[in-house]
């Protein structure tokens, strides 16, 4: 909520292949795009939380920064209502343009959005102010393939492997057709990551994370600050591992950490005795999500 030397303000960056999108842009997001060594060209979209200072103040100096590049594809912008308004107020104040599109979303309720190869969901989540929770949740892979199957079935090496693999019916000389389910293993999972800041513990959350690889979840106080935490439209460490135990994700990373608390060490013991593959994020942390085998 309030930067330290050793924490910035929130913003978590997903990269998939050569695409970048950023969930939240706190202050100093950019400084810490270039830090991490990101690279604004690869940056495709900003998934706003919420209109907390702490989540959007960022963005002004995001985006001019941006426009000093030359960009010429559109920057994708979801977020809550409001967040047209807040783009519109900047272009009147900074008197601030763009050479590219800014395409806004406004996101009310529960929203989905098919991107090819993965989609986008959102649900509204328990603050105290109207804020969301995203998902970024893959396509199944086609399943592996059984090269000893193709040849048997007197499919020659060469492109119509590729073809089969990707997805395509072939007809061999002869007329003989092979389809793709003769040769390849059952569809693999896609990945799935959820971003859930500012939050209490919400089934809201629970639900979108069912079965994610990984939850980025808030953790803001330990215990002895529960009932503080749940006032203020927070969770503890210990209440993000309940939510990441009940959607029985594979990780959880606790963000947007009170700067109270130089000393994270309590937190995480606090959240591992719920949900023992919790991890807390430091600024500039990169944590992989392998593809499923
Ligand atoms: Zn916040
Ligand atoms: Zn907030």
């Amino acid at each position: 909520m309030i930067p330290s030397l050793e924490r910035s303000l929130p913003s978590t960056a997903l990269k998939r292949d050569s695409e970048v999108i950023l969930f939240d842009c706190g202050e100093g997001t950019q400084v810490q795009v270039m830090r991490a060594g990101i690279g604004f060209g690869g940056i495709s979209s900003v998934l706003i939380s919420h209109l907390h200072g702490d989540h959007i103040t960022g963005l002004p100096g995001f985006l001019m920064t941006l426009s000093q590049t030359n960009r010429l594809k559109p920057l994708y912008i979801f977020g809550p209502p409001g967040i047209k308004g807040f783009w519109k107020a900047l272009g009147r104040t900074l008197g601030f343009k763009t050479g590219y599109e800014v395409v806004i979303e406004e996101i009310e309720g529960d929203y989905q959005i098919d991107r090819g190869g993965y989609r986008i969901s959102a649900t509204p989540v328990d603050h105290t102010t109207f804020c969301l929770a995203y998902a970024l949740i893959e396509a199944k892979r086609p399943g592996k393939f059984d090269k000893a199957k193709a040849e048997r079935l007197g499919v020659p090496a060469g492109p119509l492997f590729g073809r089969l693999q990707r997805g395509e019916e072939i007809a061999l000389p002869g007329g003989i057709l092979v389809k793709p389910s003769d040769v390849l293993g059952p569809p693999r999972k896609g990945r799935k990551v959820v971003y859930a800041v500012d939050t209490r513990p919400c089934k809201g959350v629970v639900n979108l994370a069912q079965g994610a690889d990984l939850l980025v979840h808030e953790g803001v106080f330990g215990e002895e600050l529960r009932k503080e935490a749940n006032l203020r439209g927070h969770s503890t460490a210990a209440q993000a591992a309940e939510v990441a135990k009940e959607a029985g994700v594979g990780r959880l990373i606790l963000t947007h950490i009170s700067p109270r608390y130089r000393d994270v060490r309590g937190l995480l013991a606090q959240a591992r005795a719920v949900f023992p593959p919790t991890t807390i994020a430091k600024d500039l942390m990169e944590w992989e999500v392998p593809v499923h085998k």
